[in-house]
């Protein structure tokens, strides 16, 4: 079976950020390290809307030296860098030493088709002059890739020719997010002209879907719980306050929830439960996503000994190698 481990490298959209240090840097760090120990290859989906909101910035020249020496680094040494867009950063504003951001603008589909288009030829256009090796793949910010239709041809232009935003049964209609992934093709991929979520046979794109799979309210109370008892190994490396939006705590502890496949912290102890699912169904593959800023001490454990476990048996790859 593949396996790619996909990472969205970017910082807190709530009320606080969080560092570039502790939510980008420094878990991505110890990533890599982790890559180079097994050898294996990961995906990064750098937040472009925030790079290029850096450069406007003096006071964040620093960190933006420092993280587009870390995407060179992964760059060189061979693992894949795809195209992700929060475009909210079109309109954050720097005040006071922090980023104020409005989610009115969440996904691309808060502009209108043109604007779109714009972000994603320059969003696209910024990281590809960095990168040695140019990007053949997107992941929409929040899941949101709905609509994609006015957007599709500035994404061919750009290059890209893979999506990966989509997780079967995914479905989250509460502001800002919009995306209905509960009815997608049968199939483990597929190609698609207009919606990621519905197969074209004679579309240009593909659609390679993140793995999804339920999570039951007791994956979430020991979630809470042990965050709460034993933040040492529990709580996140990266600093900052995610977005709102998204299903109550109350509503992750009373019902089962289809969630994406995922290495973040605790949700690493579920990565053996989704692989034997993958292999029962005869799935080829398995992709999974991460954040570095929301890594733990105990998810970076979990995760290495996932891959320690399997990286003879199985093909760990990067995400544009599926195809
Ligand atoms: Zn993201």
């Amino acid at each position: 079976m593949k396996i790619a481990i996909t990472w969205d490298y970017e910082l807190f959209f709530g009320e606080r950020s969080g560092s570039v240090e502790q939510c980008m840097l420094e878990p991505t760090e110890r990533l890599l390290a982790l890559a180079d120990r097994y050898k294996i290859p990961f995906t990064f989906f750098p937040d472009t809307g925030c790079l290029i909101k850096f450069e406007e910035q003096p006071e964040c020249h620093e960190d933006l030296q420092r993280v587009k020496t870390q995407i060179q680094t992964w760059d060189g040494k061979g693992h894949e860098t795809g195209l992700h867009i929060h475009p909210h950063w079109e309109k954050s504003v720097w005040k006071d030493g922090h980023w104020k951001h409005d989610l009115a603008h969440y996904k691309l589909s808060d502009f209108s088709g043109e604007e779109a288009s714009r972000i994603v030829e320059r969003y696209a256009a910024y990281m590809n002059v960095l990168l040695a090796h140019p990007m053949q793949s997107y992941r929409a910010g929040g899941w949101c890739a709905q609509p994609f239709a006015p957007v599709s041809e500035a994404m061919q232009k750009a290059g890209i020719r893979i999506d990966s935003s989509v997780f079967k049964g995914g479905k989250n209609t509460t502001k800002p997010y919009r995306y209905d992934y509960t009815h997608v093709p049968n199939v483990p991929h597929w190609t698609f002209t207009d919606d990621p979520a519905v197969l074209d046979s004679e579309g240009f794109f593909t659609e390679i879907p993140i793995a999804s799979m339920h999570y039951s309210p007791l994956f979430f109370w020991k979630l809470f719980v042990l965050g709460r008892f034993n933040p040492k190994q529990h709580k996140p490396i990266g600093n900052g306050v995610p977005a709102k939006g998204g299903g109550s705590k109350k509503d992750l502890l009373t019902r089962s929830h289809r969630l994406c496949v995922s290495a973040d912290g605790y949700f690493s102890t579920q990565l053996n439960r989704a692989l034997n699912k993958a292999q029962r169904t005869n799935a080829p593959f398995m992709v999974v996503i991460g954040h570095p800023k929301a890594l733990t001490p105990f998810g970076l454990f979990t995760l290495e000994a996932f891959i320690a476990k399997h990286h003879r048996n199985h093909e760990f790859v990067t995400l544009s190698s599926i195809l």
